[in-house]
Protein backbone atom coordinates (compact mmCIF):
# COMPACT_ATOMS: atom_id res chain seq x y z
CA UNK A 1 0.00 0.00 0.00
CA UNK A 2 2.65 2.35 1.38
CA UNK A 3 4.61 1.25 -1.94
CA UNK A 4 1.85 1.76 -4.51
CA UNK A 5 1.19 5.68 -2.71
CA UNK A 6 4.38 6.17 -3.40
CA UNK A 7 4.27 5.12 -6.67
CA UNK A 8 1.31 7.50 -7.63
CA UNK A 9 2.75 10.10 -5.76
CA UNK A 10 5.94 10.04 -8.33
CA UNK A 11 3.56 10.12 -11.02
CA UNK A 12 1.61 12.70 -10.06
CA UNK A 13 4.80 14.57 -9.39
CA UNK A 14 5.70 13.87 -12.97
CA UNK A 15 2.89 14.77 -14.76
CA UNK A 16 2.46 18.12 -13.08
CA UNK A 17 6.25 19.30 -13.45
CA UNK A 18 5.80 18.19 -17.23
CA UNK A 19 2.24 20.27 -17.48
CA UNK A 20 3.98 23.69 -15.56
CA UNK A 21 6.98 22.89 -18.07
CA UNK A 22 4.60 22.96 -21.41
CA UNK A 23 2.09 25.62 -20.07
CA UNK A 24 5.68 27.93 -19.07
CA UNK A 25 6.50 27.16 -22.95
CA UNK A 26 3.42 27.86 -24.10
CA UNK A 27 3.49 31.23 -22.43
CA UNK A 28 7.02 31.98 -23.00
CA UNK A 29 7.73 30.79 -26.23
CA UNK A 30 11.88 30.57 -27.61
CA UNK A 31 13.11 33.64 -29.04
CA UNK A 32 14.18 33.50 -32.27
CA UNK A 33 17.86 33.90 -32.97
CA UNK A 34 19.25 36.56 -34.95
CA UNK A 35 22.59 37.54 -35.67
CA UNK A 36 22.34 41.50 -34.44
CA UNK A 37 19.70 43.47 -32.90
CA UNK A 38 20.08 47.59 -32.60
CA UNK A 39 17.86 48.34 -30.01
CA UNK A 40 16.83 51.31 -27.97
CA UNK A 41 16.98 54.19 -30.46
CA UNK A 42 14.17 56.22 -31.89
CA UNK A 43 13.83 54.12 -35.29
CA UNK A 44 12.73 56.48 -38.02
CA UNK A 45 11.83 53.26 -40.48
CA UNK A 46 10.98 55.28 -43.94
CA UNK A 47 8.43 52.52 -44.34
CA UNK A 48 5.36 53.53 -46.53
CA UNK A 49 3.38 55.05 -43.67
CA UNK A 50 6.77 57.07 -42.16
CA UNK A 51 6.57 54.69 -39.01
CA UNK A 52 8.53 56.38 -35.69
CA UNK A 53 9.09 54.15 -32.57
CA UNK A 54 10.62 56.19 -30.10
CA UNK A 55 12.03 53.16 -27.92
CA UNK A 56 12.28 51.07 -31.12
CA UNK A 57 14.74 48.03 -32.11
CA UNK A 58 15.38 46.53 -35.36
CA UNK A 59 16.51 42.80 -35.33
CA UNK A 60 19.23 41.57 -38.65
CA UNK A 61 19.72 38.13 -39.48
CA UNK A 62 22.49 37.54 -41.99
CA UNK A 63 22.10 40.47 -44.27
CA UNK A 64 18.50 40.94 -44.13
CA UNK A 65 16.10 43.14 -41.53
CA UNK A 66 13.65 40.75 -39.70
CA UNK A 67 11.86 42.47 -37.41
CA UNK A 68 11.51 46.27 -36.80
CA UNK A 69 9.52 47.55 -33.60
CA UNK A 70 9.05 48.60 -30.54
CA UNK A 71 11.96 47.56 -28.15
CA UNK A 72 9.83 45.56 -25.65
CA UNK A 73 8.32 43.69 -28.16
CA UNK A 74 11.47 42.79 -30.10
CA UNK A 75 12.95 42.36 -27.28
CA UNK A 76 10.61 39.90 -26.33
CA UNK A 77 10.44 37.40 -29.43
CA UNK A 78 14.44 37.69 -30.52
CA UNK A 79 17.67 37.12 -29.26
CA UNK A 80 20.62 37.90 -31.26
CA UNK A 81 24.93 37.02 -30.50
CA UNK A 82 25.37 41.07 -31.20
CA UNK A 83 23.95 43.82 -29.84
CA UNK A 84 24.49 47.68 -30.67
CA UNK A 85 22.54 50.10 -27.74
CA UNK A 86 21.24 52.74 -29.26
CA UNK A 87 19.91 54.58 -26.32
CA UNK A 88 19.16 57.62 -26.65
CA UNK A 89 20.57 58.07 -30.24
CA UNK A 90 18.55 58.14 -33.98
CA UNK A 91 18.30 54.40 -35.69
CA UNK A 92 17.84 55.54 -39.56
CA UNK A 93 18.23 53.46 -43.18
CA UNK A 94 21.71 53.85 -44.73
CA UNK A 95 21.89 56.83 -46.87
CA UNK A 96 22.20 56.91 -50.30
CA UNK A 97 24.80 59.02 -52.09
CA UNK A 98 22.95 58.71 -55.81
CA UNK A 99 25.77 60.33 -57.64
CA UNK A 100 29.67 60.62 -57.11
CA UNK A 101 33.14 59.89 -58.96
CA UNK A 102 34.45 58.46 -55.74
CA UNK A 103 38.27 58.19 -57.25
CA UNK A 104 38.52 61.23 -57.72
CA UNK A 105 38.74 62.30 -53.99
CA UNK A 106 42.75 62.63 -55.12
CA UNK A 107 41.76 65.74 -57.11
CA UNK A 108 39.83 67.00 -54.28
CA UNK A 109 40.51 71.07 -54.30
CA UNK A 110 42.97 70.73 -57.87
CA UNK A 111 41.21 73.86 -59.37
CA UNK A 112 37.85 75.22 -57.95
CA UNK A 113 36.10 78.25 -58.79
CA UNK A 114 36.06 77.63 -62.94
CA UNK A 115 33.07 77.18 -65.13
CA UNK A 116 32.38 72.80 -65.31
CA UNK A 117 33.10 73.35 -69.42
CA UNK A 118 36.84 74.74 -68.26
CA UNK A 119 37.56 72.38 -65.36
CA UNK A 120 36.70 69.58 -67.05
CA UNK A 121 38.64 70.49 -70.43
CA UNK A 122 41.62 72.78 -69.04
CA UNK A 123 42.16 70.75 -66.12
CA UNK A 124 40.30 67.54 -65.13
CA UNK A 125 41.10 65.96 -68.49
CA UNK A 126 44.63 66.78 -68.82
CA UNK A 127 45.04 65.87 -65.25
CA UNK A 128 43.24 62.50 -65.42
CA UNK A 129 45.15 61.81 -68.43
CA UNK A 130 48.81 62.15 -66.43
CA UNK A 131 47.56 60.69 -63.29
CA UNK A 132 44.62 57.81 -63.66
CA UNK A 133 45.61 54.76 -63.26
CA UNK A 134 44.58 51.12 -61.32
CA UNK A 135 46.52 52.13 -58.31
CA UNK A 136 44.81 55.97 -58.23
CA UNK A 137 41.51 54.51 -58.32
CA UNK A 138 42.51 52.03 -55.90
CA UNK A 139 43.24 54.67 -53.55
CA UNK A 140 40.83 57.28 -54.29
CA UNK A 141 38.58 54.24 -53.99
CA UNK A 142 39.64 53.67 -49.84
CA UNK A 143 39.58 57.24 -49.14
CA UNK A 144 36.23 58.02 -50.37
CA UNK A 145 34.48 54.15 -48.96
CA UNK A 146 36.28 55.73 -45.15
CA UNK A 147 35.20 59.01 -45.94
CA UNK A 148 31.53 57.86 -46.68
CA UNK A 149 30.97 55.32 -44.02
CA UNK A 150 31.38 58.58 -41.70
CA UNK A 151 29.00 60.10 -43.20
CA UNK A 152 26.25 57.55 -42.92
CA UNK A 153 26.26 56.39 -46.64
CA UNK A 154 25.90 52.80 -46.85
CA UNK A 155 25.03 52.62 -50.96
CA UNK A 156 26.55 54.90 -53.81
CA UNK A 157 26.42 55.31 -57.54
CA UNK A 158 29.42 56.01 -59.29
CA UNK A 159 30.78 56.54 -62.49
CA UNK A 160 34.77 56.67 -62.95
CA UNK A 161 37.30 54.26 -65.15
CA UNK A 162 38.68 51.29 -63.73
CA UNK A 163 35.14 50.13 -62.52
CA UNK A 164 36.66 46.84 -61.77
CA UNK A 165 38.84 48.09 -59.01
CA UNK A 166 36.31 50.19 -57.55
CA UNK A 167 34.32 47.17 -57.29
CA UNK A 168 36.78 45.25 -55.62
CA UNK A 169 37.71 48.21 -52.94
CA UNK A 170 34.03 48.69 -52.50
CA UNK A 171 33.56 44.80 -52.11
CA UNK A 172 36.78 44.64 -49.48
CA UNK A 173 35.24 47.02 -47.60
CA UNK A 174 31.31 45.91 -47.85
CA UNK A 175 29.70 48.92 -48.99
CA UNK A 176 26.72 48.16 -51.01
CA UNK A 177 27.21 50.55 -54.32
CA UNK A 178 26.44 50.59 -58.22
CA UNK A 179 29.59 51.06 -59.70
CA UNK A 180 29.04 52.63 -64.01
CA UNK A 181 32.23 51.95 -66.27
CA UNK A 182 32.70 55.28 -67.66
CA UNK A 183 32.30 55.50 -71.69
CA UNK A 184 33.59 58.79 -73.20
CA UNK A 185 33.91 59.54 -76.66
CA UNK A 186 37.82 60.22 -76.19
CA UNK A 187 40.51 57.72 -75.15
CA UNK A 188 39.64 56.81 -71.11
CA UNK A 189 43.20 56.50 -68.88
CA UNK A 190 41.43 52.82 -68.79
CA UNK A 191 40.41 51.46 -72.32
CA UNK A 192 41.99 53.54 -75.23
CA UNK A 193 39.58 52.11 -77.80
CA UNK A 194 36.41 51.19 -78.28
CA UNK A 195 36.77 47.69 -78.61
CA UNK A 196 38.55 47.45 -75.33
CA UNK A 197 35.95 49.40 -73.91
CA UNK A 198 33.21 47.06 -74.58
CA UNK A 199 35.02 44.03 -73.95
CA UNK A 200 36.08 45.27 -70.40
CA UNK A 201 32.81 46.58 -69.55
CA UNK A 202 31.55 43.30 -70.40
CA UNK A 203 33.41 41.01 -68.75
CA UNK A 204 32.67 43.40 -65.54
CA UNK A 205 29.05 42.83 -65.80
CA UNK A 206 29.79 39.37 -66.33
CA UNK A 207 32.08 38.84 -63.22
CA UNK A 208 29.89 41.48 -60.92
CA UNK A 209 25.84 39.62 -62.10
CA UNK A 210 24.59 38.52 -58.69
CA UNK A 211 26.42 39.99 -56.64
CA UNK A 212 24.85 40.76 -52.99
CA UNK A 213 26.50 44.60 -52.72
CA UNK A 214 28.00 45.30 -56.38
CA UNK A 215 25.95 45.93 -59.08
CA UNK A 216 28.16 46.64 -61.80
CA UNK A 217 26.65 49.56 -64.35
CA UNK A 218 27.45 50.91 -68.00
CA UNK A 219 27.69 54.67 -67.70
CA UNK A 220 28.04 56.70 -70.73
CA UNK A 221 29.10 60.34 -69.43
CA UNK A 222 27.02 62.36 -71.09
CA UNK A 223 25.13 63.69 -74.36
CA UNK A 224 27.99 65.83 -75.18
CA UNK A 225 30.81 63.45 -74.54
CA UNK A 226 29.14 60.53 -76.29
CA UNK A 227 27.83 59.86 -79.87
CA UNK A 228 24.78 58.31 -80.88
CA UNK A 229 26.34 55.62 -81.71
CA UNK A 230 28.11 55.02 -78.47
CA UNK A 231 25.28 56.01 -76.29
CA UNK A 232 23.00 53.29 -78.18
CA UNK A 233 25.58 50.72 -77.65
CA UNK A 234 25.76 51.42 -73.72
CA UNK A 235 22.39 50.73 -73.80
CA UNK A 236 22.64 47.87 -75.51
CA UNK A 237 25.09 45.48 -73.14
CA UNK A 238 23.20 47.33 -70.45
CA UNK A 239 19.84 46.10 -71.68
CA UNK A 240 21.96 42.68 -72.39
CA UNK A 241 23.14 41.99 -68.94
CA UNK A 242 19.96 43.73 -66.84
CA UNK A 243 22.36 46.22 -65.48
CA UNK A 244 21.83 49.61 -64.57
CA UNK A 245 22.59 52.76 -66.70
CA UNK A 246 23.89 55.99 -65.59
CA UNK A 247 24.49 58.90 -67.08
CA UNK A 248 24.94 62.75 -66.58
CA UNK A 249 21.59 64.21 -68.03
CA UNK A 250 20.80 68.40 -68.52
CA UNK A 251 23.31 69.17 -66.51
CA UNK A 252 24.44 72.49 -68.12
CA UNK A 253 22.83 75.31 -70.37
CA UNK A 254 25.60 74.30 -73.02
CA UNK A 255 24.39 71.12 -73.45
CA UNK A 256 20.97 72.20 -73.48
CA UNK A 257 21.56 74.84 -76.34
CA UNK A 258 23.99 72.86 -77.75
CA UNK A 259 21.11 70.00 -77.98
CA UNK A 260 18.26 72.29 -79.43
CA UNK A 261 20.74 73.64 -82.10
CA UNK A 262 22.07 69.57 -82.97
CA UNK A 263 19.34 67.89 -82.33
CA UNK A 264 16.42 70.60 -82.26
CA UNK A 265 15.25 68.37 -78.79
CA UNK A 266 16.42 68.86 -75.35
CA UNK A 267 18.76 66.37 -73.89
CA UNK A 268 15.29 64.21 -72.43
CA UNK A 269 13.82 64.56 -75.40
CA UNK A 270 17.05 63.40 -77.28
CA UNK A 271 17.60 60.48 -75.24
CA UNK A 272 14.27 59.42 -75.38
CA UNK A 273 14.71 59.63 -79.33
CA UNK A 274 17.28 57.33 -78.77
CA UNK A 275 15.62 54.74 -76.86
CA UNK A 276 17.82 55.24 -73.75
CA UNK A 277 15.33 55.99 -71.31
CA UNK A 278 13.59 53.07 -69.06
CA UNK A 279 13.23 52.15 -65.94
CA UNK A 280 17.18 50.76 -65.12
CA UNK A 281 18.52 54.93 -66.17
CA UNK A 282 19.89 56.68 -63.13
CA UNK A 283 20.17 60.33 -64.73
CA UNK A 284 22.21 62.83 -63.02
CA UNK A 285 21.25 66.25 -62.02
CA UNK A 286 18.49 66.75 -64.59
CA UNK A 287 18.36 69.85 -64.27
CA UNK A 288 17.12 72.21 -67.77
CA UNK A 289 14.21 69.58 -67.69
CA UNK A 290 10.98 71.29 -68.71
CA UNK A 291 7.26 70.10 -67.91
CA UNK A 292 7.42 67.83 -70.77
CA UNK A 293 10.95 66.11 -70.06
CA UNK A 294 9.58 65.61 -66.74
CA UNK A 295 6.84 63.91 -67.99
CA UNK A 296 8.65 61.63 -69.99
CA UNK A 297 11.34 61.15 -67.02
CA UNK A 298 7.84 60.11 -65.13
CA UNK A 299 6.20 57.98 -67.46
CA UNK A 300 10.07 56.15 -68.23
CA UNK A 301 10.60 55.46 -64.98
CA UNK A 302 14.05 57.13 -64.88
CA UNK A 303 15.56 57.93 -61.47
CA UNK A 304 16.51 61.35 -61.12
CA UNK A 305 19.80 62.49 -59.10
CA UNK A 306 19.73 65.95 -57.61
CA UNK A 307 23.32 67.41 -56.84
CA UNK A 308 22.59 70.69 -54.56
CA UNK A 309 26.12 71.15 -52.91
CA UNK A 310 27.15 70.63 -57.05
CA UNK A 311 24.60 72.56 -58.58
CA UNK A 312 25.59 75.65 -55.98
CA UNK A 313 29.54 75.75 -56.77
CA UNK A 314 29.10 75.39 -60.44
CA UNK A 315 26.47 77.91 -60.87
CA UNK A 316 24.66 74.99 -63.24
CA UNK A 317 21.29 76.04 -62.40
CA UNK A 318 18.99 74.22 -59.82
CA UNK A 319 17.27 71.03 -60.61
CA UNK A 320 13.70 71.31 -60.44
CA UNK A 321 13.50 69.07 -57.82
CA UNK A 322 9.56 70.24 -56.35
CA UNK A 323 8.26 70.25 -59.74
CA UNK A 324 9.84 66.37 -60.70
CA UNK A 325 8.78 65.15 -57.49
CA UNK A 326 4.67 66.41 -58.25
CA UNK A 327 5.26 65.02 -61.81
CA UNK A 328 6.39 61.22 -60.22
CA UNK A 329 9.66 60.97 -60.60
CA UNK A 330 11.41 59.57 -58.30
CA UNK A 331 13.99 62.09 -57.25
CA UNK A 332 17.25 61.34 -55.26
CA UNK A 333 20.39 63.12 -53.49
CA UNK A 334 23.78 63.11 -54.69
CA UNK A 335 27.08 64.58 -53.63
CA UNK A 336 28.58 64.37 -57.32
CA UNK A 337 32.20 65.83 -57.12
CA UNK A 338 34.66 65.09 -54.29
CA UNK A 339 36.50 67.23 -56.70
CA UNK A 340 35.45 70.34 -58.77
CA UNK A 341 31.54 70.24 -57.67
CA UNK A 342 31.68 70.03 -54.09
CA UNK A 343 34.04 68.93 -52.69
CA UNK A 344 33.19 66.21 -49.97
CA UNK A 345 30.98 63.15 -49.89
CA UNK A 346 28.95 64.25 -47.14
CA UNK A 347 25.09 63.07 -47.31
CA UNK A 348 23.75 64.60 -44.15
CA UNK A 349 25.19 68.22 -45.33
CA UNK A 350 23.33 67.64 -48.83
CA UNK A 351 20.43 67.17 -46.94
CA UNK A 352 20.61 70.12 -45.39
CA UNK A 353 21.27 72.08 -48.44
CA UNK A 354 18.74 70.33 -50.82
CA UNK A 355 15.73 71.90 -48.98
CA UNK A 356 17.47 75.42 -48.25
CA UNK A 357 18.64 75.50 -51.95
CA UNK A 358 14.97 75.08 -52.68
CA UNK A 359 13.71 77.33 -50.58
CA UNK A 360 15.84 80.08 -51.81
CA UNK A 361 15.26 79.28 -55.24
CA UNK A 362 11.57 79.80 -55.31
CA UNK A 363 11.80 82.47 -52.45
CA UNK A 364 9.26 80.32 -50.36
CA UNK A 365 10.33 78.78 -47.51
CA UNK A 366 7.82 76.36 -48.10
CA UNK A 367 9.34 74.80 -51.28
CA UNK A 368 10.68 71.84 -49.60
CA UNK A 369 10.46 70.65 -46.01
CA UNK A 370 13.01 68.50 -43.93
CA UNK A 371 10.71 65.17 -44.11
CA UNK A 372 11.59 65.25 -47.76
CA UNK A 373 15.22 65.95 -47.75
CA UNK A 374 15.32 62.63 -45.71
CA UNK A 375 13.26 60.71 -47.82
CA UNK A 376 15.84 61.63 -50.66
CA UNK A 377 18.32 60.75 -48.79
CA UNK A 378 16.85 57.28 -48.02
CA UNK A 379 13.56 55.88 -49.74
CA UNK A 380 13.40 58.03 -52.44
CA UNK A 381 17.32 57.76 -53.48
CA UNK A 382 16.29 53.87 -53.29
CA UNK A 383 13.83 54.32 -55.60
CA UNK A 384 15.72 56.48 -58.09
CA UNK A 385 18.40 53.64 -58.08
CA UNK A 386 15.61 51.44 -59.05
CA UNK A 387 16.37 49.23 -55.41
CA UNK A 388 13.67 50.11 -53.38
CA UNK A 389 13.21 46.25 -53.18
CA UNK A 390 16.10 45.99 -51.30
CA UNK A 391 17.00 49.33 -49.71
CA UNK A 392 15.79 52.66 -48.31
CA UNK A 393 13.91 51.73 -45.30
CA UNK A 394 13.87 49.44 -42.32
CA UNK A 395 11.22 47.19 -43.00
CA UNK A 396 11.78 43.05 -42.53
CA UNK A 397 12.67 41.62 -45.73
CA UNK A 398 14.82 44.85 -46.75
CA UNK A 399 19.23 44.77 -46.54
CA UNK A 400 20.55 45.49 -43.25
CA UNK A 401 21.38 48.82 -44.32
CA UNK A 402 20.96 51.38 -41.28
CA UNK A 403 22.90 53.74 -39.36
CA UNK A 404 23.05 55.21 -35.91
CA UNK A 405 23.23 58.91 -35.11
CA UNK A 406 24.11 59.96 -31.64
CA UNK A 407 22.05 63.04 -30.37
CA UNK A 408 24.44 63.86 -27.41
CA UNK A 409 26.50 67.03 -28.65
CA UNK A 410 25.42 70.66 -28.03
CA UNK A 411 24.05 70.76 -32.00
CA UNK A 412 21.88 67.67 -31.46
CA UNK A 413 19.62 68.84 -28.68
CA UNK A 414 16.84 69.70 -28.07
CA UNK A 415 14.90 67.88 -30.37
CA UNK A 416 11.24 68.83 -31.08
CA UNK A 417 11.12 66.99 -34.60
CA UNK A 418 13.24 64.05 -35.81
CA UNK A 419 13.57 65.33 -39.76
CA UNK A 420 13.73 68.62 -38.82
CA UNK A 421 16.75 67.33 -36.57
CA UNK A 422 18.59 65.40 -39.50
CA UNK A 423 18.80 67.47 -42.16
CA UNK A 424 19.13 70.50 -40.25
CA UNK A 425 20.86 70.55 -37.17
CA UNK A 426 22.62 66.80 -37.23
CA UNK A 427 26.47 66.54 -38.79
CA UNK A 428 28.19 63.82 -39.93
CA UNK A 429 30.55 63.52 -37.13
CA UNK A 430 27.26 62.75 -35.05
CA UNK A 431 27.17 59.26 -37.00
CA UNK A 432 28.51 57.01 -34.88
CA UNK A 433 27.70 53.02 -35.91
CA UNK A 434 26.91 52.02 -39.73
CA UNK A 435 26.08 48.29 -40.59
CA UNK A 436 25.40 47.61 -44.26
CA UNK A 437 23.99 44.24 -45.10
CA UNK A 438 24.32 43.51 -41.54
CA UNK A 439 28.03 43.70 -40.73
CA UNK A 440 28.98 46.84 -38.72
CA UNK A 441 31.37 48.65 -40.79
CA UNK A 442 31.83 51.53 -38.04
CA UNK A 443 30.99 51.11 -34.56
CA UNK A 444 31.29 53.91 -32.14
CA UNK A 445 33.08 55.62 -34.82
CA UNK A 446 35.60 53.18 -35.50
CA UNK A 447 36.06 51.92 -38.97
CA UNK A 448 35.98 48.85 -39.23
CA UNK A 449 37.00 47.53 -42.82
CA UNK A 450 39.12 50.63 -44.47
CA UNK A 451 42.32 51.58 -43.32
CA UNK A 452 41.74 55.09 -43.00
CA UNK A 453 45.16 56.16 -41.77
CA UNK A 454 46.81 54.70 -44.75
CA UNK A 455 44.57 55.83 -46.94
CA UNK A 456 45.10 59.40 -45.72
CA UNK A 457 48.59 59.13 -45.72
CA UNK A 458 48.56 58.40 -49.42
CA UNK A 459 46.04 61.04 -50.66
CA UNK A 460 49.05 63.26 -49.39
CA UNK A 461 51.50 61.80 -51.67
CA UNK A 462 48.91 61.88 -54.35
CA UNK A 463 48.87 65.40 -54.04
CA UNK A 464 52.45 65.97 -54.82
CA UNK A 465 52.42 63.96 -57.71
CA UNK A 466 49.66 65.48 -59.71
CA UNK A 467 50.90 69.05 -58.81
CA UNK A 468 54.03 68.00 -59.73
CA UNK A 469 52.54 66.28 -63.31
CA UNK A 470 50.67 69.59 -63.90
CA UNK A 471 53.58 71.11 -63.64
CA UNK A 472 51.66 73.43 -60.84
CA UNK A 473 53.95 74.73 -57.90
ZN1 LIG B 1 28.99 63.86 -62.08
Amino acid sequence: MMRRSHGYGFVWLFLTTLCALLCDAQMKPAKSPADLIVTGGIVVAMDGARTIYHDGAVVVKGDTIVAVGPRSEIEAKHAASDTIDARGKLILPGLINGHTHVPMTLFRGLHDDVTLDDWLRKYIFPAEARNVNEDFVRWGTRLALAEQVRSGVTTFADMYYYEDAVAQETKAAGMRAVLGETWIDFPAPDNKSEAARAAYTEQFLKKWSGDPLIHAAVAPHSIYTCSAKTLNDAAALTRKYHAPLLIHVAEMKKELDDSLKQNRLTPVEYLDKLGILGPDVVAAHCIFVDDKDRQILAQRQVGCVHNPSSNMMLASGVSPVREMRAAGVAVGLGTDGPAGSNNDLDLMEEMDLVAKLAKITEMNPLALNAKAAVEMATIDGARAMHMDKDIGSLEPGKKADLIVIALDRPNAVPMYDVYAQVAYALKASDVDTVVIGGRPLMRDHKLLTVDEAAAVAKAREYQKTITDSLGLQ
